[in-house]
């Protein structure tokens, strides 16, 4: 550290050069030492077409085979395979995840091709949410599965973008940064490829479409990031073969009338995209991934959840605040409950009680009317019977009567 005094002395006086770090200057060192032994990691969404070029370009990204296989177009849904793999270049571990669309564009009906890409990178967002959540947070071994980039694979039609892209895009574009690619760009002339461009960018604008941009507020990145902003989307070209141009051995393609050199910038843009995307701005797209996406997802979420940092009038509130808030509502609410179920109980029990006592007034009545059925009956039984008693003493009386008279007429005839 210069002294004032040292300094006024002038020229004249010789400087020590220090040899090693010292104090914290060496702040820095430890973190990438840091880094370095923690390992990294990075999560790749690839959105596009069976047959596009995905699997290709991922693996003339990293310069592994990473042993796919071949999509097939017959699916009937939009899918999503997860691959993870440990990769090392020198000294630095990557822990890489590719995530590709599966059948994408293959249906009829592809207006819903976006929903299992949108609810993928949800899942994530929630996973890493639920995590911070915890009481016991372990985020020392969590696997933080975040979307960190999509790469886009445009058609290389030389049209436009098709509905889908759009649709897509639209639907992605503030969950996850997104690096537009024209795919296969071999197979369109370099004329046809800058229109195109140009074409792809006028349509993302007026469609809203906000694609991510490299930042410029770094001034050792500023000048080239500013640059390849301007040179989105880019046009890549994908091979892991290796062809033979003069003595060299390059990655490219070959066709009948040349090779297409893969890290030719005069051929396509592949090494562009290789270091935004690896060399210079990974780091940028986490950045950006955990504080926007993620910050807006989490935001919202927590929003959803009844949580707000200020009151209805305006002031601060604590966690504590709303705790308590939420468990008075809830306790408010319960009581309601209690009290309108209670309401009902006793309304059902009223209603009850009147029927029953309705039940019981016909009852009354109709036991009084069979009683009155069964009085009238009886009485006129009773006068049968009186009739019936009377009409036999009558019987009896005659009987006797004619049997006095039959004794008379015997004595008579007996006597002539
Ligand atoms: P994915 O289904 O999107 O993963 O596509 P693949 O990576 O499996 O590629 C499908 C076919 O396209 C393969 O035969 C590749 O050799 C070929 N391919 C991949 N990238 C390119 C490219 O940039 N240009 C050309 N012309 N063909 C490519």
């Amino acid at each position: 550290i210069p002294h004032d005094e040292d300094t006024q002395r002038g020229d004249s006086v010789r400087c020590l050069t220090t040899l090693g770090h010292f104090g914290f200057e060496c702040l820095p060192h430890q973190l990438v030492n840091q880094s370095i032994q923690q390992g990294f990691s990075f999560n790749i969404l690839c959105v596009g077409e069976t047959g596009i070029g995905k699997s290709t370009l991922i693996d003339t990204l990293f310069n592994t085979n990473l042993k796919d296989k071949k999509s097939s177009h017959f699916y009937s849904n939009v899918g999503l395979k997860i691959q993870t793999y440990e990769l090392q270049e020198s000294n630095v571990q990557l822990k890489l995840t590719v995530v590709k669309t599966v059948g994408y564009g293959d249906q009829i009906n592809k207006e819903a091709s976006y929903q299992p890409i949108v609810e993928y990178v949800d899942a994530q967002f929630e996973a890493y949410l639920q995590e911070e959540l915890k009481i016991k947070r372990s985020f020392i071994d969590y696997h933080d599965s975040r979307i960190h980039v999509c790469l886009y694979f445009i058609s290389p039609t030389g049209h436009s973008l098709k509905s889908i892209d759009l649709l897509t895009m639209k639907n992605i574009d503030n969950k996850v940064n997104i690096i537009p690619l024209i795919a296969k760009a071999d197979t369109i002339s370099k004329n046809d490829l800058q229109k195109f461009k140009c074409k792809i960018v006028s349509e993302l604008v007026s469609n809203g479409i906000q694609i991510y941009q490299f930042p410029t507020d770094d001034e050792t990145t500023a000048q080239v990031n500013s640059s390849m902003n301007g040179q989105l989307p880019f046009a890549v070209v994908g091979s892991m073969d290796e062809v033979k141009v003069g003595k060299r051995m390059v990655r490219g393609r070959q066709y009948p009338w040349g090779v297409l050199q893969v890290e030719n910038e005069n051929h396509c843009d592949f090494v562009k995209l290789r270091d935004m995307l690896l060399c210079i701005n990974m780091e940028d797209l986490k950045e950006q991934t955990h504080t926007q996406h993620y910050e807006r997802y989490r935001c919202c979420k927590l929003e959803k959840m009844g949580f707000t940092d200020v009151g209805p009038d305006n002031k601060p509130l604590s966690f504590q605040e709303i705790y308590e808030d939420k468990r008075q509502k809830f306790y408010d609410q319960c009581q309601r409950e209690e009290e309108e179920l209670k309401q009902k109980f006793m309304q059902r029990v009223k209603d009850k009680e009147t029927t029953f006592k309705e039940s019981e007034k016909e009852l009354q009545e109709k036991f009084e009317h069979l009683k009155r059925v069964q009085q009238e009956e009886t009485m006129k039984f009773e006068e049968k019977r009186r009739q019936l008693e009377e009409e036999i003493m009558d019987f009896y009386k005659l009987k006797a009567v004619s049997g006095t008279l039959q004794t008379l007429v015997c004595t008579n005839i007996k006597k002539e």
